[in-house]
C-alpha cells in the first residue's frame, strides 16, 4: 500500500514528490511516457514569470508571485540553470502605451516590482528594439530557466530519498474500494491512501474516471522558432509584447543556453497529441516578433517546435482535494513559475490526510553536473585528468563529452534514450541538431545499458531508430 500515488511527471508530478520525499511516506509516481518532464514541461517558454500579469485574485496571480520567488534556492540546491534577466512589456502604439498603467496596477495589488521605462531607458537596456517603441514596463524579477534540468533533477533528488518512479505505464482506471484507492496500468494494479492528478492535458480524463464532477482540457497550441547561439549581442531581457485575452503574447527571449526563444501562437487544437508546427501560424509569430525587433537573425534558425497548453474553462488553476484526491488541472502558463508554490498548496492538503514525519537523513541537493564547457581551461584539464571520457566531445556543436553523457545515464532518473540524453546535457541541441553526434549518443547508450542498437529509441518505446541489419557482417553486427 502506498501513501501517495503522483500520475504524471511533469513538472508539477516532480515537485509533489520531492516535496513529499521529505517526510516518511510509501511514494510512487506513475508516467505513461518513456522519460520525465517529456511533454508540456519541456515545450514551453520556459520563463519564470514575475507575475504580473494575472489578474489579481486568482490562484495564478498567488502561485505564480510565490513561485517566482522560491526559484533561487530551489535551483541552487538542485543545480539547475536559471537567471533573473528581468522583463520589457513593449507598447509600440499610443494603444499599447495605455495598457501599461493597468499593467502597473494589476502588478501592484499581486505584489510584484515594476518600472515604467521611457523610450530613450528602453533603448539603453536593449539596442536591438524597434525604434518606434514608446514605453515599456520593466520587471525585475523575470527569470529564465531550464526546463528539461529542471524536471530531471526534482525527480532525480525526490528518488535520492526514496521515490519510486515508473516509466512506460499509463494509468487506465481507478476505483475507490473501502478508505483506499486502487490504480490500474497495463503493468499492474497498486493501492493507495491519496492520489494525485498531475497528468496535464489528460488530467481531465483522470479525475473523469473516479470523480462525480467531470472536468474538460482543451489543448491550445504554441509554436515557436528556436535560434542558434552566436556571437554578436542580441537581447538580454525578455521582451514581451502587450498581453491580450488569448494570453501573453509572443516573446523573444534568450534561454539558458545562449538560443533565443520566437513565439508562442495560440490556437485552439483537437487533439492533445498534435505537436505539429505550421508555416502561416510561424509566419504570424515571426511578424509580431519583428514588431518588437525588427533585425531578427532568422539565418540562425535551427528548430521549430509546439507545445500544448492545457486550457481550462476557467482560465485558472483548478487545484482541489475530495476524499484523498487531489486535482492539479489546468495548469496552462505560468504553470512552471508557479509550480514551487503549487506543490506548497497540494502538500497542505495531503497533512490533511496523511501524518508528515520527517526523515532524519533527507538529502536537499543533488549532486551538481559537470557542465565542461562552462569551465575555466584549469579546472577543465584537472577533471579530464581524473575522468578522462570527460576529455572525448562526442556532441561538437554544444561541447558535450562522452564522459557528461554516461553520467547522464547512470544518475538515478537517467537517460534512457537519445530525447533523453539531450535533455540533461544537450548534445543534439545544437546547429547540426544531432546530425553529426547522434550515432555515436546511440553506441553510448547501447554501451552503457547493455542493450543491443536496434533497442536504442529516440524518445518513447515506439519511436525506432534502427530495425534490423540490411547488410551481412560490417560495423553493425551489434545489431
Ligand atoms: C506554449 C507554452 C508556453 C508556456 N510557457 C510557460 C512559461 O514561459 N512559463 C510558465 O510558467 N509556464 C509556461 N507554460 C505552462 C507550463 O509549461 C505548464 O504549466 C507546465 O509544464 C505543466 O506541467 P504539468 O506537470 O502540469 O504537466 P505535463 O508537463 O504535461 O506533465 C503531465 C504528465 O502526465 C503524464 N500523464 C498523462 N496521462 C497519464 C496517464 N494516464 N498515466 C500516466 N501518466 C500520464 C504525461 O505523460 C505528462 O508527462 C507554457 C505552456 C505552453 C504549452
Amino acid at each position: 500500500m502506498y501513501d501517495v500515488i503522483i500520475i504524471g511527471a511533469g513538472v508539477n508530478g516532480a515537485f509533489i514528490a520531492r516535496d513529499l520525499a521529505k517526510y516518511q511516506l510509501k511514494i510512487l509516481v506513475i508516467e505513461k511516457e518513456n522519460d520525465v518532464g517529456d511533454v508540456t514541461s519541456c515545450a514551453n517558454s520556459a520563463i519564470i514569470h514575475s507575475g504580473y500579469d494575472p489578474h489579481p485574485n486568482t490562484l495564478k496571480a498567488k502561485l505564480n508571485v510565490l513561485g517566482n520567488a522560491m526559484y533561487d534556492e530551489i535551483c541552487r540546491d538542485l543545480d539547475v540553470e536559471f537567471s533573473r534577466l528581468g522583463s520589457l512589456t513593449l507598447a509600440f502604439s499610443d494603444e499599447e502605451a495605455e495598457q501599461i498603467p493597468f499593467l502597473m496596477e494589476r502588478a501592484q495589488k499581486n505584489g510584484v516590482p515594476v518600472q515604467l521605462l521611457n523610450h530613450d531607458e528602453i533603448l539603453s537596456m536593449e539596442p536591438k528594439i524597434n525604434k518606434q517603441v514608446k514605453s515599456a514596463l520593466f520587471a525585475p524579477s523575470t527569470g529564465i530557466i531550464n526546463p528539461f534540468e529542471l524536471v530531471v533533477a526534482l525527480m532525480e533528488n525526490a528518488m535520492e530519498n526514496g521515490v519510486e518512479l515508473h516509466l512506460n505505464e499509463e494509468v487506465m482506471k481507478i476505483i475507490k474500494e473501502d478508505n483506499c484507492y486502487k490504480i490500474f496500468s497495463q503493468c499492474g494494479e497498486y493501492s493507495t491512501k491519496v492520489v494525485v492528478n498531475a497528468a496535464g492535458l489528460f488530467a481531465d480524463q483522470i479525475n473523469n474516471m473516479i470523480m462525480d464532477s467531470k472536468e474538460t482540457i482543451i489543448p491550445r497550441k504554441g509554436e515557436y522558432f528556436v535560434l542558434d547561439h552566436f556571437s554578436e549581442p542580441f537581447v538580454s531581457h525578455v521582451l514581451f509584447s502587450i498581453p491580450t485575452d488569448q494570453g501573453k503574447g509572443v516573446l523573444v527571449a534568450p534561454t539558458t543556453s545562449q538560443n533565443y526563444l520566437i513565439g508562442p501562437s495560440s490556437h485552439f487544437i483537437n487533439e492533445k497529441d498534435d505537436f505539429s508546427t505550421n508555416q502561416d501560424i510561424l509566419s504570424q509569430v515571426l511578424v509580431s516578433a519583428q514588431r518588437m525587433v525588427n533585425k531578427i537573425p532568422m539565418g540562425k534558425l535551427i528548430r521549430e517546435f509546439a507545445g500544448l497548453r492545457a486550457f481550462h474553462v476557467s482560465n485558472d488553476f483548478v487545484i482541489n482535494h475530495q476524499d484523498g484526491f487531489i486535482n492539479v488541472l489546468g495548469m496552462q502558463s505560468p504553470g512552471l513559475a508557479s509550480a514551487p508554490a503549487t506543490s506548497k498548496m497540494v502538500m497542505g492538503f495531503i497533512k490533511t490526510y496523511l501524518p508528515f514525519v520527517e526523515k532524519q537523513n533527507y538529502k536537499s541537493k543533488r549532486r551538481p553536473l559537470y557542465r565542461l564547457n562552462r569551465l575555466e581551461s584549469e579546472e577543465r584539464n584537472r577533471l579530464i585528468k581524473e575522468h578522462p571520457s570527460l576529455g572525448n566531445i562526442v556532441c561538437r556543436c554544444e561541447q558535450v563529452s562522452e564522459g557528461e553523457v554516461v553520467d547522464a545515464i547512470h544518475r538515478l532518473c537517467g537517460a534512457t534514450s537519445i530525447k533523453g540524453v539531450k535533455k540533461r546535457v544537450r548534445p543534439g541541441a545544437g546547429k547540426c541538431q544531432g546530425g553529426f553526434c547522434e550515432p555515436l549518443i546511440m553506441r553510448i547508450l547501447a554501451r552503457e545499458l547493455k542493450q543491443p542498437l536496434n533497442k536504442i529509441n529516440y524518445d518513447n518505446q515506439k519511436s525506432y531508430i534502427l530495425l534490423e541489419k540490411t547488410k551481412g557482417g560490417g560495423q553493425h553486427d551489434e545489431l
